[in-house]
C-alpha cells in the first residue's frame, strides 16, 4: 500500500501546522501556567449576547438560513458598519455571513485566486494569511514590517512587491500580533497603488472596535477603513466578525462585505463547503449588534489598562516594547537577550510557567518579538509579569 503521507496533497503537505497551535499543546493540562498566549478574550460572551441564543433556540429556531445568512442580520451588519466604516453595503447582495473571519477569508483566496496569482501582504502577521493563500494554489508574498518603523507597512514597500501577477493586497489593521494601527496617510498610499495597478484589497478589520486612543489609551481611538476612500469599495472586500470585540470566539461568526460580484463567487463556494453559519449564533449576533456597544466598550477600557499595565512593566525590566494602538496583543522585542524567539519562548515556559508565542509563529519577520496577548486578567497578568521579569534578570 502507498504510505498514506503519500496520499496528502501537495498544496496541504506544503504548510506547516500552525506554531501557535503546536506551543500550545505543550501548555495542554499544566494548570501552573498562566498562558498570555491563545489571541481569545477572557471575558465569558456578554450574558444579553448568550440569552439570544438561548432564546432562540427555545423558540425552536433550529433550522438552516439563506446561504448568505439571516437577512436581519445582514441589516444590522449594513447599518452597523455604515456607522463603524462609512461605506455602505446591500444588505441583499454585498454582505456574506460566514463560520468566523476564517472561513471568509478562505472564500476569498478561493473565490479569486487562479494558480500563481500573488498576493502581497504584511508580515508578521495572522498565522492563517500564508496559508490561506497557498492552499488556494496562490503565492504569498510578504512584505516585512520593523518595529523600527511601528509596524506601519510602507506603500513604497508594497509598491516593491508588486508584478504583474499580484491580484490582491492583503491587510490587518489593528495588526495581529503587534497591534500596530496603519496611520490614515500610509493607508491612502497603498489605496492609490491598488486603484493605479487594479488590484483588490483584502482589508481584515477584525479589531477595529479595539482602539486604545488619547494620552492614556483610555478613549476609543479613530479607525478608517480603506473601503472608505473614494474609488475603494469597488475594489475591496472587507473582512469582519464578532470573535474578539464582543467576545464570541466560540460562535464562529463573521462577515464579508463586498460588491455584490464577488459577494456571489464567495458564496458559491460557501454554499457547497458550509451552507450557512449555525442560526443561534446568527440570532446572537443580531442582539450583539444592537445592545453589544456598552459591554464592548467595557472590555475595551479593561484591555486598556492591561496593556498600561504591560507597557509600564517592561519598560521597567528594560525590554523594549512597541505602544501597540489596537487588538489586544504586545509584541515586546527580545533582540537584546541573545536568544531566538522560540528559545525564550520555550525557555519561559519551562523556568517560569509563563506561555507566550514566539513571534516567528507569525513569519520570519517575527523572529527577535514574542507575542504576550493581554487578554488575561489584571491579577493574573500581574503575576505573570512578575516572573518575566525574573526570567528576563537571569538572562
Ligand atoms: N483575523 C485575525 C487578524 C485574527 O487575529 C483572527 C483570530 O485570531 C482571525 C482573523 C480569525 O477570527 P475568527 O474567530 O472570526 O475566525
Amino acid at each position: 500500500m502507498k504510505p498514506l503521507e503519500e496520499r496528502i496533497a501537495s498544496q496541504v503537505s506544503r504548510i506547516p501546522r500552525s506554531g501557535i497551535r503546536d506551543f500550545f499543546e505543550l501548555v495542554q493540562g499544566r494548570d501552573d501556567v498562566i498562558s498570555l498566549g491563545v489571541g481569545e478574550p477572557d471575558f465569558a460572551t456578554p450574558w444579553h449576547i448568550r440569552e439570544a441564543a438561548i432564546y432562540s433556540m427555545e423558540q425552536g429556531e433550529t433550522s438552516y438560513t439563506s446561504n448568505l445568512g439571516l437577512l436581519s442580520l445582514r441589516e444590522s451588519i449594513s447599518s452597523y458598519v455604515e456607522d463603524l466604516f462609512n461605506v455602505s453595503y446591500d444588505p441583499a447582495s454585498e454582505i456574506l455571513v460566514t463560520v468566523g473571519v476564517s472561513e471568509a477569508l478562505d472564500l476569498v483566496c478561493r473565490a479569486l485566486l487562479n494558480p500563481g496569482d500573488e498576493v502581497v501582504y504584511h508580515e508578521p502577521c495572522y498565522v492563517s494569511y500564508c496559508p490561506s493563500i497557498v492552499m488556494a494554489y496562490g503565492k504569498a508574498v510578504a512584505v516585512e514590517t520593523k518595529v523600527e518603523d511601528e509596524f506601519v507597512l510602507k506603500a513604497e514597500d508594497v509598491a516593491a512587491k508588486i508584478t504583474d501577477n499580484t491580484r490582491m493586497i492583503l491587510l490587518n489593521f489593528p495588526t495581529n500580533p503587534t497591534g500596530a494601527v496603519e496611520p490614515v496617510s500610509e493607508l491612502k498610499k497603498i489605496a492609490d497603488l491598488a486603484i493605479e495597478h487594479d488590484l483588490i484589497v483584502v482589508s481584515d478589520e477584525i479589531y477595529c472596535e479595539l482602539l486604545y486612543g488619547g494620552e492614556t489609551g483610555m478613549e476609543q481611538g479613530e479607525h478608517t477603513s480603506i473601503a472608505s476612500f473614494p474609488g475603494m469599495k469597488e475594489r475591496t472586500i472587507l473582512l469582519h466578525g464578532f470573535s474578539k470585540a464582543f467576545a464570541m470566539t466560540g460562535f464562529r461568526l463573521g462577515y464579508a462585505c463586498a460588491p455584490a460580484v464577488l459577494t456571489e463567487a464567495m458564496m458559491k463556494i460557501h454554499q457547497y463547503s458550509m451552507l450557512c453559519a449555525p442560526i443561534m449564533s446568527q440570532n446572537a449576533a443580531i442582539e450583539a449588534l444592537k445592545n453589544g456597544a456598552g459591554p464592548v466598550e467595557e472590555m475595551r477600557r479593561a484591555y486598556a489598562e492591561r496593556r498600561n499595565l504591560l507597557l509600564k512593566r517592561f519598560r521597567e525590566m528594560g525590554v523594549p516594547c512597541f505602544t501597540p494602538g489596537g487588538a489586544f496583543y504586545a509584541f515586546p522585542d527580545i533582540r537584546k537577550f541573545g536568544l531566538s524567539s522560540k528559545e525564550f519562548a520555550h525557555r519561559l515556559l519551562e523556568e517560569e510557567d509563563v506561555a507566550v508565542v514566539p513571534g516567528t509563529a507569525f513569519g520570519e519577520a517575527g523572529e527577535g518579538s514574542v507575542r504576550c496577548c493581554y487578554a488575561t486578567a489584571y491579577d493574573k497578568l500581574e503575576i505573570a509579569l512578575d516572573r518575566i521579569a525574573a526570567f528576563v534578570s537571569r538572562l
